[in-house]
C-alpha cells in the first residue's frame, strides 16, 4: 500500500470537518484524551449502535483509580475551548500499531521495555501530526490534531489524541447519536451535554494532575476519531450534524456558575435516575430524576436477560460467597425505583454490593440497566438455577436520555428545552 494513500472517504470527512478541524490540525506539542420503534430501523448508525450505549461516565463510580474526585473548591475553571487530550484506551490492547502520519510517513510500532520501537530505532515517544486534509491513521481509525504514542511504566501502550474541543465534541456526537436521519435539535442537545461533561471532568481531574485527559470509551464518552461516512447519504447527514454542533460552539450547562458534569445515557426506561444516588461523587444537583414519556411509551426500551447458573456460580466463587448464589435481595433503590445496592447471598456467606458493580461483573450489555421491573424467581426467593431479570432502559440512566431527547426533538422541542427537562435548574452559557 502506498504510504501516501488516504482513503477517499477519510479525505471527504476531513473536508467536511475542515472548518472545525483547522485549529487542531495546526496544534503542536501535545501537553501530555432507543430507540423508539420509528427511529430504530431507519438510522444507519443510531443510538443502538453507539459504541458504548452506556453513556457518559459509566465507569467512574466503580473504578477507584480513575474515579473523578469531588470537585475541589480550588479546581480551576476551564474555558469551553482549546485543546483536549483523549486517551485511546481501545487501541492500547493491540500488540503492534500501524500508523500513518499526516505527511504520509508509515510506522509500524512495537513495545521495547519502556520505549517505542520503529524501523528507525527506539524512541521515548512517537508523535504524529495531522495535516490539512490528511488525518493521522491508527489502524482503521482516523484522527485530527496530534497522536502521541508511548509506553507506560507497566510496559503497556499509552496512546493520546490531542485535538481541539470542538472537533472532539462533534466526533463524540457522531459516535453517541450517529448521523442518520436525525433531528438537528437532538444533535445540538447532545453536543452541549458532551461539551459540559468534558469541561467539568477535565476541571475536576486538573486538581489531581497537570495534564488531565478523557478516556475514549464508557469511562467517559464514546470517541473513535473522525466519523467515516460510508456513502453520499451519510456524508450529507454528517454535514448536517457538523452544522448543528457548530451552532452550539462553546456552550455548556451551568449550575450556580459551575460547569455541570452532564452525564447521559442511551435510554432511561421511563424516568431518569437520581444522578447523585448513582454517582455519589457528583456535585451537580440538576441530575434529578425526571419523567421521560417517550421511554415510558416505548416497548423497545424493555429487555430481559437470564443470568446463567454458571455466571452466578463464578460470581459466588470469586467473591468468596461459596459455590453458588442462593438468593438476591435489593437493599436500596433511588427515587425512580432503580436498584442501587443489593445483597448477594451465597451458600457460605453473603455480601452487599452496588448494583452497578454487579452489572459490570455480569456484563452491562446483558444487564442493560438498573431499572429492574421484576425477576424470576422473585426477589428473596431461593435460586436453584439461573435468574431472569426483566428491565427497562439502557445505561446508568442519569441526565439526558438519548432516546427521549430524540423523540422530544422530533416533536419540535429545541435543544435548550430538552436540556432544561433533563437537567432542571441548569442554564446554558457560551464559555469560550
Ligand atoms: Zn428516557
Amino acid at each position: 500500500m502506498s504510504v501516501h494513500a488516504t482513503s477517499r472517504t477519510a479525505t471527504a470527512v476531513v473536508f467536511a470537518l475542515a472548518p472545525l478541524l483547522a485549529p487542531a490540525a495546526s496544534c503542536h506539542a501535545p501537553r501530555s484524551t432507543p430507540s423508539d420503534r420509528a427511529a430504530g430501523p431507519r438510522l444507519a448508525r443510531s443510538v443502538q449502535e453507539a459504541a458504548s450505549g452506556e453513556g457518559a461516565g459509566a465507569e467512574l463510580a466503580n473504578e477507584p483509580k480513575n474515579a473523578a474526585k469531588p470537585v475541589a473548591a480550588t479546581a480551576p475553571r476551564r474555558r469551553a475551548s482549546g485543546p483536549v487530550s483523549v486517551r485511546l484506551s481501545s487501541l492500547e490492547a493491540l500488540p503492534r500499531l500501524e500508523l500513518v502520519d499526516g505527511d504520509g510517513t508509515r510506522h509500524i510500532a512495537t513495545r521495547a521495555a519502556s520505549k517505542v520501537r520503529t524501523a528507525s530505532g527506539e524512541h521515548a515517544q512517537l508523535e504524529l501530526k495531522a495535516a490539512p486534509g490528511r488525518p493521522i491513521e491508527v489502524g482503521a481509525l482516523r484522527f485530527s490534531g496530534a497522536v502521541r504514542v508511548q509506553v507506560g511504566r507497566d510496559g503497556q501502550w499509552e496512546i493520546f489524541n490531542e485535538l481541539d474541543l470542538e472537533p472532539y465534541v462533534a466526533c463524540v456526537v457522531a459516535r453517541e447519536l450517529g448521523f442518520g436521519d436525525l433531528p438537528a435539535q437532538a444533535w445540538r442537545a447532545q453536543a452541549i451535554a458532551a461539551r459540559s461533561y468534558a469541561v467539568a471532568n477535565l476541571e475536576q481531574r486538573s486538581a489531581a494532575r497537570p495534564d488531565p485527559y478523557l478516556f475514549d470509551g464508557v469511562r467517559d464518552q464514546a470517541y473513535a476519531g473522525l466519523p467515516l461516512p460510508r456513502n453520499a447519504r451519510e456524508r450529507e447527514s454528517l454535514e448536517r450534524l457538523m452544522a448543528a454542533v457548530a451552532s452550539t460552539r462553546g456552550s455548556i450547562l451551568l449550575e450556580e456558575g459551575a460547569c455541570v458534569d452532564a452525564r447521559y445515557s442511551a435510554s432511561c426506561g421511563g424516568a431518569t435516575a437520581d444522578g447523585r444516588a448513582v454517582f455519589p461523587e457528583l456535585r451537580s444537583t440538576c441530575l434529578a430524576s425526571v419523567a421521560c414519556a417517550p421511554c415510558a411509551a416505548s416497548a423497545d426500551s424493555r429487555w430481559s436477560w437470564t443470568a446463567p447458573t454458571e455466571a452466578l456460580e463464578k460470581l459466588a466463587r470469586e467473591r468468596g460467597l461459596g459455590a453458588r448464589v442462593v438468593r438476591l435481595e435489593v437493599l436500596r433503590r433511588d427515587s425512580s425505583g432503580r436498584w442501587l445496592e443489593v445483597e448477594l447471598v451465597g451458600d457460605a456467606r453473603s455480601q452487599r454490593l452496588r448494583f452497578e458493580e454487579l452489572r459490570r461483573e455480569l456484563g452491562r450489555e446483558k444487564l442493560r440497566s438498573a431499572r429492574i421491573l421484576d425477576t424470576w424467581p422473585g426477589l428473596g426467593e431461593h435460586l436453584s438455577g439461573g435468574l431472569l431479570f426483566r428491565g427497562a432502559g439502557r445505561g446508568h440512566g442519569a441526565g439526558l436520555c438519548q432516546l427521549g431527547a430524540l423523540e422530544f426533538a422530533r416533536r419540535g422541542w429545541s435543544a435548550e428545552r430538552i436540556l432544561q427537562h433533563y437537567y432542571p435548574g441548569s442554564g446554558i452559557e457560551d464559555r469560550r
